[in-house]
């Protein structure tokens, strides 16, 4: 099981030199610290839960548009009508599978619980009959 996001493009680009996959690594690169260390903020649409406002830490300046829906991926920063991928999409594509993973987990230690609980109950019922049974012959 997978418990750590990874940050890749998608759609997958192929590089098509050796700068330009250094240039797509560096863009992955700053994706993993653009909300924990690089001072950026996402803020979710409410209107489309796929889109995305991407603040960067200078107030003065104004925020990104990212659309992550499959098919539409898009940021209006210049480096994603440059390389059609770039830090911001990557950085919400990323805490969008980090959310899931982190649900997915919740899901299965819930079903991990309610099965464990099962089998104590099952126990527990066994221990009932043995001692019904060992109170009836008495
Ligand atoms: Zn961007």
């Amino acid at each position: 099981m997978q418990t750590t996001p990874t940050v890749q493009t998608r759609p997958a680009i192929v590089p098509t030199s050796v700068d330009h996959a250094r240039i797509l690594a560096g863009i992955a690169e700053r994706a993993l610290t653009l909300f924990s260390t690089d001072g950026y903020r996402a803020q979710q649409f409410e209107s489309n839960p796929a889109m995305f406002f991407v603040f960067p830490p200078e107030a003065d300046k104004l925020p990104y548009v990212v659309d992550t829906l499959p098919g539409r991926e898009h940021c209006t920063c210049p480096a994603h009508a440059k390389w059609e991928v770039c830090k911001h999409r990557l950085a919400v594509e990323a805490e969008i599978e980090a959310a899931r993973i982190a649900d997915e987990q919740a899901d299965e230690l819930a079903a991990y619980q309610t099965f464990g609980r099962f089998e104590c109950d099952e126990e527990a019922d066994d221990a009932d009959r043995q001692a019904q049974t060992v109170y009836a012959a008495a």
